[in-house]
C-alpha cells in the first residue's frame, strides 16, 4: 500500500515537531520533513528531530537547484547530508545531481542506521518522456526507492508519466513519479494504483502545486480510486470542486474530484484516456458542453434535446451525458415554491443555461419570451423548441411584460467578469420574482437592483448545488450530503 507523507514546511524545529505530530495524529503514516525550511538547522536539531519523530520520517534536504530554501552562509550542503545520513530515519531523499559525489557513501551510511534512501530528482521544466524514463532508471540505480518529479503542463504529459509508472510495476526498486501542476493531480490521485511507494500530500499550503490535501490522500489510501472531475477551459474559478471534495469526504469515498483543464482541440484524445485514467465521471462546462454532447456514447432526454451536457458517466468505458442543469433549475424551483404553470417569465441570454431553463419552464406550462444581446442566437433558441417561445429584443422590453419571473441566463454580474445589470432598472421593476443564475458574489448586483425594489429573488446558487447533486448520485449511486455541500458552497463564497 502506498503511504501517505504529509510534506511539513516550517521556519524552527519546534514548529516542525508541532505539525508533524498533528498530521501523524490525523491519518498521515509519514511526515517528511523539509529540513531545508529550517532557519536553525544544525547538528542538534537534526539529531533531536531524528530521535523524536525518526521512524516516521522522510528527511529532506531540498537543495536550491531543486526547488528548495536557499541556505546561504550556512553549512555547506554535503556537511549537513552528512550529518543527516548519521541518524535513524525512515527514509532519507538524496538528489541524484547535488548529493551525486557523496551519493553512494551516504546511502552506505543511511543503510548502516536502518534509514532507507529515496534518490530523487526534481525537473524545472517539462522534459520528454523519455528523459524523465532516463532518469528514473538512473534513480533506482543508486536508492532503495527511485523518485522523478516532473511539471505537467497538460493531460498528456500527466497521461505518459502513468504509462510510465506502468510498465515499471514488475520493477525491483520501488518508484514515486509525479506530475506537479493542477495538469498532474491524476499522477498523484493513481498513486496507490500504480503502486508506488509514498503519496506526498499537502498540510496546510501545498508544497508543491497540485498535492491533494492530506485528508484526500489518506481517505485513497490502499483503496481502488475513482477519479471524476471538471472538465472545461478554463476550471480554475469552478466551486464543483470544493462541493465534491465536501460530499466524497463526508461519504468517506476512496474518490477525488480534479481540475482538468481542456482546449476545445484536445478533447477526442481526453475521452480516449478517460478509461485509462480511471475516470468514472467528469462535469463538463463552459466551453466543451455541445461539443461533448456530439462525442458521447449516449444522451440522456434532457441532454439530447437541448445538445448539451454538463454532466458525464463512464462505465466500463461507455460514456453517457445528462444535463443536470435542467434538474438543478427544476428542482430549485420547486424548494423556492416558486410555481410557474400558467405564469409568465422572460429569460435573458441564449446560450446553454438559458436552453436548459426554456425547457424547464415550457415543460411546467409557463409562457416563456427571451431576449439576448444576439438576437439572432435567441431566435435560434427559440425556434429550436417545439412550443411557442416569444423573442423580445432588448430595445423593445420596455414595452413588454410584466413577468411573473423573470431569469438572467448570462454571465452578467458575476465575480471577475462583466459588471453592471443584464437589463435596466425599469425592466427589473416589471418582474415579480428574479432569478439570477450568476452565484458569485451571492448578493449579484441583479439581486441588490432587486431588492431596491422590493422584489424577491434568489442567485444560482441553489441550482448549483441541486445539479452537483444530481451528477454525485449518478457517478456514485449514493444520495448526495446537501446540507454539507451547500455549507461548503457557501463558506467558499465568503
Ligand atoms: P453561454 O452559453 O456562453 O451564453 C452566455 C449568454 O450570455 C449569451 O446569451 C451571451 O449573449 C450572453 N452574454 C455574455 N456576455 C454578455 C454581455 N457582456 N452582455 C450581454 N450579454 C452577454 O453561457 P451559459 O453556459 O449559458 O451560462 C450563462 C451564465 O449562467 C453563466 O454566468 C453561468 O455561470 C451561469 N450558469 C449558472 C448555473 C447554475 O447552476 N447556477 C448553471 C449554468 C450556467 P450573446 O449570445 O450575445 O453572446
Amino acid at each position: 500500500m502506498t503511504k501517505v507523507a504529509a510534506v511539513i514546511l516550517a521556519g524552527n524545529a519546534a514548529e516542525v515537531e508541532r505539525q508533524s505530530r498533528i498530521a501523524l495524529g490525523k491519518g498521515a503514516d509519514l511526515v517528511e520533513l523539509r529540513l531545508d525550511a529550517i532557519a536553525d538547522l544544525g547538528p542538534g536539531t537534526i539529531r533531536h528531530l531524528a530521535k523524536s519523530l525518526g521512524e516516521h520520517t522522510i528527511a529532506t534536504m531540498r537543495s536550491p537547484g531543486q526547488g528548495g530554501a536557499q541556505r546561504r552562509g550556512r553549512s555547506p550542503h554535503s556537511a549537513v547530508m552528512r550529518e543527516i545520513c548519521g541518524h535513524r530515519f525512515a527514509y532519507v531523499d538524496l538528489e541524484l545531481e547535488e548529493d551525486d559525489a557523496e551519493l553512494d557513501a551516504l546511502a552506505r551510511v543511511a543503510h548502516d542506521r536502518g534509514t532507507k534512501v529515496i534518490v530523487s530528482h526534481h525537473f524545472a521544466e517539462a522534459v520528454d518522456i523519455h528523459r524523465t524514463s532516463e532518469v528514473l532508471e538512473a534513480c533506482a540505480a543508486r536508492g532503495d526507492i527511485a523518485k522523478v518529479v516532473a511539471p505537467v503542463d497538460d493531460l498528456d504529459i500527466a497521461i505518459h508519466l502513468i504509462d510510465l509508472a506502468r510498465t515499471k510495476t514488475d520493477r525491483a526498486r520501488p518508484i514515486i513519479l509525479i506530475g506537479t501542476g493542477a495538469s498532474g493531480m491524476v499522477t498523484r490521485a493513481l498513486a496507490d494504483a500504480l503502486g508506488e511507494e509514498i503519496q506526498y500530500a499537502a498540510w496546510g499550503n501545498a508544497a508543491a502545486p497540485g498535492q491533494l490535501p492530506l485528508a484526500t490522500a489518506a481517505r485513497l489510501r490502499g483503496r481502488e480510486p475513482i477519479v471524476l472531475g471538471l472538465v472545461g477551459h478554463p476550471v480554475g474559478h469552478s466551486l464543483s470542486p470544493v462541493i465534491h471534495e465536501t460530499a466524497l469526504a463526508a461519504l468517506n469515498l476512496p474518490a477525488v474530484y480534479l481540475p482538468f483543464d481542456i482546449p476545445p482541440d484536445s478533447i477526442d484524445p481526453f475521452l480516449v484516456a478517460v478509461d485509462r485514467l480511471r475516470i468514472r465521471g467528469f462535469n463538463v462546462t463552459h466551453p466543451l458542453k455541445e461539443s461533448i454532447a456530439q462525442r458521447v456514447d449516449e444522451l440522456d432526454a434532457g441532454a439530447e434535446r437541448l445538445g448539451a451536457v454538463n454532466t458525464v458517466v463512464v462505465q466500463d468505458g461507455w460514456t453517457v451525458g445528462h444535463n443536470t442543469d435542467v434538474y438543478g433549475f427544476r428542482v430549485s424551483l420547486r424548494a423556492l415554491g416558486l410555481r410557474v404553470g400558467d405564469r409568465t417569465a422572460l429569460v435573458v441570454g441564449a446560450g446553454g443555461a438559458a436552453r436548459a431553463v426554456v425547457h424547464v419552464l415550457l415543460r411546467e406550462g409557463a409562457s416563456v419570451q427571451v431576449t439576448n444581446r444576439t438576437i439572432a442566437r435567441a431566435e435560434a433558441l427559440a425556434d429550436s423548441f417545439d412550443d411557442s417561445v416569444a423573442v423580445v429584443p432588448m430595445e423593445t422590453l420596455q414595452r413588454a411584460g410584466p413577468w411573473d419571473l423573470l431569469v438572467n441566463a448570462t454571465p452578467i454580474g458575476m465575480k471577475g467578469v462583466t459588471p453592471g445589470l443584464p437589463v435596466p432598472e425599469p425592466i427589473i421593476a416589471k418582474a415579480a420574482f428574479v432569478y439570477d443564475l450568476v452565484y458569485n458574489p451571492t448578493a449579484t448586483p441583479l439581486l441588490q437592483a432587486a431588492r431596491r425594489l422590493n422584489r424577491p429573488g434568489t442567485s444560482g446558487l441553489d441550482m448549483l448545488l441541486h445539479q452537483a447533486a444530481k451528477a454525485f448520485e449518478l457517478w456514485t449511486g449514493k444520495s448526495s450530503p446537501f446540507d454539507a455541500m451547500r455549507r461548503a458552497a457557501k463558506e467558499a463564497l465568503r
